[in-house]
C-alpha cells in the first residue's frame, strides 16, 4: 500500500476493562491504513478469544526462548502473565505502509519509547471512574473476584502514569472517544516530520520550491 507519510507506531494503553477493544474496533471503522500488532502471551485464552487473532497464545518455555533470542521489541509481566510484542508482528505492517496499533501496558510503552528504534505516538485511555471500571470488569464475567481486585489495583497504578503519554482520551461515550482517537491518527499523519507532501516533485515544481 502506498502511503503519504512515514508509517508510525500508535501505542494505546488503558486499564483492563476500560472498553479499549470496542474503541479499537471503532477506530478501525473510522480510519483506513491501520494494522494491529498481535501480541504473544502466556495467559490462557478467554472463552471468546482466538489464537493468532486476539493473541498468539504460547507456553512459557516458548516465550522465554523468544525473549532470549531477542525476538521482542518489548515485553512485560502483567497480571501474573507474560506479554510481548514480537518484532515480526510490526515490521511487515510498517513495511506495507500501515500505521501499527500496539495495545500494550505502561511498562511496554516505556520500553518502546526508551528504544530509539521507533518514534511512537502514545495514547492513554482513561475510564470514566474506578467504580465504573469495576462494573465493566464484573459485567465481563470472565475474571474471579481476586483477579478483578488485582486489575483494579493495577488500574490505579497505571492511571498515575497517564501523564507520560502524548494524548489522553476519556472513554465515556464510545463514539466521542473513537472520534478523538481517529483525529489523533489523522493529525499525526500530517505532521511535517512525517508527511511526504513536501517531497512531492510536482508540488515542489509548481511552487518553485527548492527541494
Ligand atoms: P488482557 O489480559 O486483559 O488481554 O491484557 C492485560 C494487559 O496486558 C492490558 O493492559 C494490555 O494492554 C497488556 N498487553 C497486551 N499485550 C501486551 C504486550 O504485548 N506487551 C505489553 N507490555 N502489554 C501487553
Amino acid at each position: 500500500m502506498s502511503s503519504d507519510h512515514t508509517p508510525f507506531l500508535l501505542i494505546i494503553s488503558a486499564p483492563s476493562g476500560c472498553g479499549k477493544t470496542t474503541l479499537l474496533k471503532e477506530l478501525f471503522i473510522r480510519v483506513s491504513g491501520l494494522g494491529i500488532s498481535i501480541s504473544h502471551t502466556t495467559r490462557e485464552p478467554r472463552a471468546n478469544e482466538i489464537s493468532g487473532v486476539d493473541y498468539h497464545f504460547v507456553e512459557r518455555a516458548l516465550f522465554s526462548q523468544m525473549q532470549k533470542a531477542d525476538k521482542f521489541v518489548e515485553s512485560a509481566f502483567v497480571h501474573d502473565n507474560h506479554y510481548g510484542t514480537a518484532r515480526s508482528s510490526i515490521t511487515q505492517l510498517l513495511d506495507d505502509g500501515l500505521d501499527v496499533v500496539l495495545d500494550i501496558d505502561v511498562q511496554g510503552m516505556k520500553e518502546v519509547k526508551a528504544s530509539s528504534l521507533f518514534n511512537a505516538v502514545t495514547v492513554f485511555i482513561l475510564p470514566p471512574g474506578i467504580d465504573e471500571l469495576e462494573i465493566r470488569l464484573r459485567n465481563r464475567k470472565s475474571d474471579s473476584d481476586v483477579v478483578i481486585k488485582q486489575r483494579l489495583e493495577n488500574a490505579v497504578g497505571e492511571i498515575a502514569q497517564a501523564h507520560l503519554y502524548d494524548y489522553l482520551v476519556l472513554n465515556g461515550l464510545i463514539d466521542e472517544a473513537a472520534d478523538l482517537l481517529a483525529a489523533i491518527v489523522q493529525a499525526e499523519r500530517i505532521r511535517t516530520s512525517r508527511s511526504f507532501l513536501l517531497n512531492h516533485d510536482a508540488l515542489v515544481k509548481s511552487h518553485g520550491m527548492a527541494k
